[in-house]
């Protein structure tokens, strides 16, 4: 089996409402999405998704998806798919770094991989523990009215989990913080998630102020020397999400004790084949996780789930569902969707979601 054609489509997602990242200081209305398909010699195929947060939110551009697509196809044209390492590797020798333009590439092989075996991708992940994954909602900053209204949105979905966009002015984020936990229901699990917008001295202040109550906090600060600073002087958990991109970041996270969870954004990281290696290397040290696309459809957000279920439910925190925040769906009847507030895959061969040909009409470019 051979590569034989790399198809690749760009399309603009809209989102349902406007979003604010934490501070308020990045709003997005749209997301840049590339879709491909990787085609084989024997008729075999597999699709795969790249859809960053807008390009403010990470170092990952829409377009630069599609320019390191035209870099890598030349390469990847006549390799075996299922040979997911040979093709991992290739991929990091004709373009270093560059992580999240590799993904969809690495999500198309394991989805031919899957099809071509009858397994689905979290039984080739090492298995698939078969019961669904909590979905995170992801709440825009705002005034605490405004930010208890999105939560009763998300509730009103069944959703039980919250990642709340805090990390403006530090008074401000105490009060959202006491006014969200005051209106926490039942077993409702809720993550602050700051998305680097703190100094080292704010995030001292806000998670000091508020260490009486049992809450988490996510990526308080931009890098791991700063987290490991903070980590130091603080004693709530913290979720380690944007300054997790190399399995060496990993390493030195769970080695100097930065955080004690995982946040593994598949796009982010570079796709499943490294995100697999992040998660081993949590559960070899007691880390949990969060398993998420970086945006996106059902695609994304199936990949992602597949990944989840080979979690075991000590160590596997939630999933996200960004397919809820977009006004389209690319492939609907398939792919993992909003159960009570869970995201489940079954045991379909590979990723299990078909795009509509119609919805994405011509393709931007084809290699081959
Ligand atoms: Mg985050």
């Amino acid at each position: 089996m051979k590569i034989s054609r790399i198809t690749v489509w760009r399309k603009d997602l809209p989102l349902t409402k406007p979003y604010f990242l934490s501070g308020g200081r990045l709003r997005f209305d749209a997301l840049d999405a590339t879709f491909v398909r990787v085609d084989t010699n024997d008729g075999s195929y597999g699709w795969g998704e790249g859809t960053p947060w807008g390009h403010s939110y990470l170092p990952a551009h829409g377009p630069g998806i599609r320019a390191g697509l035209e870099t890598l196809a030349p390469s990847l044209l006549g390799l075996d798919p299922r040979k997911i390492n040979i093709v991992e590797q290739t991929m990091d020798v004709t373009l270093p770094g560059h992580a999240y333009a590799k993904a969809p590439v690495d999500m198309a092989c394991w989805d031919i991989l899957g099809r071509s075996t009858g397994l689905s991708i979290a039984n080739l992940l090492g298995g698939d523990y078969g019961d669904a994954t909590r979905i995170v909602s992801s709440v825009s900053t705002g005034t605490p009215e405004e930010m208890t209204a999105g939560i009763n949105r998300f509730r009103e979905m069944g959703y039980s989990a919250h990642s709340v966009k805090v990390g403006g002015d530090v008074a401000v984020d105490i009060e959202r913080i006491r006014a969200i936990e005051a209106c926490r229901q039942g077993d409702e699990h809720l993550l602050y998630d700051v998305n680097r917008a703190w100094s080292r001295a704010e995030a001292l202040r806000v998670m000091n102020a508020v260490r009486d109550l049992d809450v988490t906090f996510e990526q308080p600060s931009e890098t791991l020397d700063d987290i490991e600073a903070i980590r130091r002087q603080t004693s709530n958990p913290i979720s380690i999400d944007e300054a997790l991109v190399t399995l060496q970041d990993g390493t030195r996270i769970v080695h100097n004790g930065l955080g004690e969870i995982f946040n593994i954004k598949i796009n982010r990281v570079g796709g499943l084949s490294k995100a697999r290696r992040l998660r081993d290397l949590a559960l070899a040290h007691g880390i949990q996780m969060y398993v998420m696309p970086t945006g996106g459809t059902v695609l994304a957000d199936t990949e992602a789930a597949h990944l989840a279920q080979t979690i075991p439910a000590s160590h596997r925190l939630g999933c996200w569902s960004c397919q809820d925040m977009i006004g389209v769906d690319p492939a609907p009847g398939s792919g993992a969707r909003n159960e009570q507030g869970t995201l489940k895959v079954d045991n379909a061969p590979g990723l299990g979601v078909e795009p509509d040909a119609d919805w994405l009409g011509e393709p931007d470019t084809v290699y081959e």
